[in-house]
């Protein structure tokens, strides 16, 4: 699925470097679960934004679904992103002005589907996230947890290759936290790839691999009883 390869992020401002990512190597193959954890600052953003392709590297490759993704410009990385990748985050990024059902749909649109078929998949998604009954409610009428599972909705519907989340159960109380796990755990068994940034070890141990970064380095991996 990915592969970085001596991957480097720097950060210029003004006269003071940081190098956010030192030389990173990272394989995660189709179908894996992994998560990422380390103490703030030690990159963890800088790596999802990257394998995300909402930024590139300042050095080294990444390879994604055999294409060396580092040579592209925006607009490549872009298209690769739409068609392949799903996020989620910590503070759900739902749109306030849009029915739950229009931000599922939204992520449909880009894809040319024909609007009937767009519609059965948005109720699809919404179903399997035990969602459906709220489709025509607006984001804030939603606890948290409910409206995590429309960002669940609305990053799979497209049908992802990778999902990437960013500390998915930051925000949720243990109860919602454990079933937004459950349901990343049920997509994975149906072979999506996930790549999660938690600080929750309970949460982190629903992967298969657990990736420690720390200044910015891989410092431990641990596979798994998976
Ligand atoms: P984490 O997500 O683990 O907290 P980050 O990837 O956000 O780590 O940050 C890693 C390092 O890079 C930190 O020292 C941070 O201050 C720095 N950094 C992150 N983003 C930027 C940026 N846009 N400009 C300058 N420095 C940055
Ligand atoms: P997977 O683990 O998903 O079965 P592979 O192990 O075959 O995939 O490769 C992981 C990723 O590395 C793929 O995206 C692949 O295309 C990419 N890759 C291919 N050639 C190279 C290379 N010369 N150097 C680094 N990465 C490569």
């Amino acid at each position: 699925m990915l592969k970085l390869v001596d991957l480097v992020k720097a950060y210029r401002t003004e006269e003071v470097e940081t190098t956010a990512l030192n030389s990173v190597n990272i394989h995660v193959r189709d179908g894996e679960f992994v998560a990422i954890m380390g103490p703030s600052g030690c990159g963890k953003s800088s790596l999802l934004n990257i394998v995300g392709m909402l930024d590139t590297p300042s050095s080294g490759q990444y390879w994604f679904n055999g294409e060396e993704v580092s040579k592209y410009g925006e607009r490549k990385l872009a298209d690769i992103r739409k068609k392949n990748i799903g996020f989620i985050f910590q503070s759900f990024n739902l749109i306030d002005e849009l029915t739950v059902f229009e931000n599922v749909e939204l992520a449909l649109l880009y894809h040319d589907i024909p609007a009937r078929e767009r519609k059965e998949r948005v109720k699809a998604a919404l179903e399997k996230v035990n969602i459906g009954h709220r489709e025509s409610h607006l984001p804030q009428q939603l606890s948290g947890g409910q409206q995590q599972r429309v960002a669940i909705a609305r990053a799979v519907v497209a049908k992802p290759k990778m999902l990437l989340a960013d500390e998915p159960t930051g925000n949720l109380d243990s109860a919602n936290g454990d079933e937004v796990m459950r349901m990343l755990t049920d997509l994975n068994a149906e072979g999506t790839t996930i790549v999660m940034v938690t600080h929750s070890m309970p949460h982190a141990q629903y992967a298969t691999r657990i990736i420690n970064l720390f200044d910015g380095q891989v410092v431990a991996e641990n596979l798994r009883a998976a």
